[in-house]
This record gives C-alpha cells, sequence and structure tokens, in this order.
C-alpha cells in the first residue's frame, strides 16, 4: 500500500513555470529537463509497484531525510518484513558504458555522477538513521533503471542493479518474500513519514521578477498562451484542449502565488496575469467564490 505519495516537487513546478515565461540559461534549462525527466521515471516507477507488488507491502515514495546534518533522499521505499529496500530510480535513455567503475554517455567525454555512489550514500545515512532511532531493520538497496530504451555497454554483474528487462522479476522477488506485520513496520514508516523535510525551492532558482515574466494564461496541457477565451471556457489553440474559466482563473492564481509567496493577490494583478480574461468582474467573482476575502474596497485581497 501506497503510504506516501509522490507529487511533482515545488521546484519543478516553478522550474515548469519559469521555463514557460522567460528564458532560462542553458544551464538552468538543463536542470529542468532533468529532474523533469526523473520525476516521469519516479511516476513510471510507482506504476509498476502498484501494479505488481503484494498489496500489503508499506510503499512510501519520495522521503527526504536528514541525519548528523546531511540530508539524503530516497526515490521510493519499501518496507518488508525486517528489511528495507531503498530505490534510486533512474530514467536514464540512450546508450552508455560502464568502465573502471564509472558510467558514461557514449556520446559524452566525461562520466556521469556514478548512481551506484549516489546509492552507497543512501545506504551509510540510512543506517545511521536506523540506528539512531532504534529500528533493527536490514537494508537492501537497489538502483534501478527504468527506461526500456536505456543500454549499458559492460554492465557490472551487481545484482543491488536492477536493467529494465529484469523489472518484473524483481517484484516477484519481492513479493515472494515473507510478509508478516508485526507492528514494526508501521512504526518505521510513521517514523519516515514524520521526519520528512520539505526544502524551500526559492534559494534554487534563477532570479526572476513580475516585470520580467510574459503574461498570460497557458494551456494546462502543453503550456502554451496561444490561447482564445469566451464566456465559460479556454480554447488552446496549438492542442485543442478546452478548460473551463473558472479552473484556469485559479490556475493561473495559483501559479502567481507560488511564483511570489509574498504578493498579495488582487483583482487587478490577476486581470494583468491572465490577460486574456476580458473583465476584471469575473475575476473579482471567481476569486470571491475560491479565496478568502481581506480587506474591503481598493483595499481587497485574496488568500
Ligand atoms: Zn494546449
Amino acid at each position: 500500500m501506497f503510504l506516501k505519495s509522490r507529487n511533482e516537487s515545488d521546484l519543478l513546478k516553478l522550474l515548469g513555470f519559469l521555463n514557460t515565461r522567460m528564458i532560462l540559461s542553458e544551464d538552468e534549462r538543463k536542470q529542468y529537463l532533468y529532474l523533469k525527466k526523473g520525476y516521469e521515471g519516479e511516476v513510471a516507477f510507482d506504476l509498476l509497484t502498484a501494479a505488481n507488488l503484494n498489496r500489503e507491502m508499506f510503499i512510501l515514495n519520495d522521503i527526504m531525510l536528514e541525519i548528523n546534518h546531511s540530508k539524503f533522499q530516497i526515490d521510493s521505499s519499501l518496507i518488508i518484513q525486517d528489511t528495507i529496500i531503498p530505490c534510486e530510480v533512474k530514467n536514464y535513455e540512450g546508450n552508455y558504458f560502464y568502465k573502471d567503475g564509472e558510467f558514461q554517455l557514449c556520446s559524452a567525454k566525461r562520466p556521469i555522477t556514478n548512481p551506484l555512489h549516489q546509492l552507497k550514500r543512501t545506504e551509510t545515512l540510512l543506517q545511521q538513521y536506523l540506528k539512531k532511532n532504534g529500528f533493527p531493520f536490514r537494508i537492501l538497496p537497489y538502483l534501478v533503471f527504468i527506461n526500456p530504451k536505456f543500454f549499458l555497454y559492460q554492465a557490472p554483474q551487481n545484482d543491488s542493479i536492477i536493467f529494465p528487462p529484469q523489472l518484473s522479476s524483481f517484484m516477484e522477488k519481492l513479493n515472494s518474500k515473507p510478509f508478516n506485520l508485526n507492528g514494526m513496520q508501521q512504526k518505521l514508516a510513521d517514523k519516515l513519514i514524520a521526519d520528512h523535510k520539505i526544502e524551500s525551492p526559492y534559494p534554487k532558482l534563477p532570479p526572476y521578477e513580475y516585470h520580467s515574466l510574459q503574461k498570460g494564461m497557458t494551456c494546462a496541457i502543453c503550456d502554451s498562451f496561444f490561447i482564445t477565451c469566451d464566456e465559460r471556457k479556454l480554447t488552446c489553440k496549438n492542442c485543442g484542449f478546452e478548460e473551463e474559466v473558472e479552473s484556469a482563473v485559479i490556475r493561473s492564481a495559483e501559479e502567481l502565488k507560488l511564483l511570489f509567496p509574498t504578493l498579495r493577490v488582487t483583482t487587478n494583478i490577476i486581470f494583468d496575469w491572465c490577460k486574456v480574461i476580458g473583465s476584471r468582474k469575473t475575476i473579482r467573482r471567481i476569486l470571491q467564490k475560491y479565496y478568502k476575502v481581506i480587506g474591503c474596497k481598493q483595499w481587497t485581497y485574496y488568500k
């Protein structure tokens, strides 16, 4: 059972908004696409575990912990009997080779950050965490390559690496482990969830200001600004997606609030931000319906 679900992080959401509304540097755009691809891989792994693993098994997605001033993140943690299985999920695509203990993309000159080192670090820190909190669990870490278009030349024979063709036998192996809940599993899961840290995304973003961002509503599916709007719905001229005006206005207001957490949401600012809505009256009506009204007349804002 999924005890902690996975959501797109605020950092990924914000980078997506900025990618749509300003020109990111090449490095910033790379970071955005890397995070997006990683997230898609983790979601693909969630779908696999949800469909194939014993329903009683505890699965915790995307946990960030801290021990002795070191933070570490676990993409998926499975708890079975007296064992915790941290999985590092990689959505690498294309041809790589393995040489002298390093992974390298065939088309690149330098090795990439070694995911086995990352896995080792997670194991070490998780060991310290379990010890400090008095949980006598074994750790069985795995590096999971989820993308069927990934290929590794000269792959090492290493039981803790799961390649795409091995995913189904990996699930079968997990399901075949003895499985008796004795309360400790739930205790550990509760502790991990309670200790999950949420990091502020803002220090990791490129600098931006309200005035320098492109205004206008974007399509919820393809992010296009090429939108037309009538009384009740918005239509994307790029992909054809239609959305109720109310839902689109609230989505745009939420985007603005995440980008500028200290900004006061007013009718005028949402009118300026959305651009395609013809009347302030429509905006005011929607904001009044979904948010708490604070102040009155020209000092009104919404929370
Ligand atoms: Zn669209």
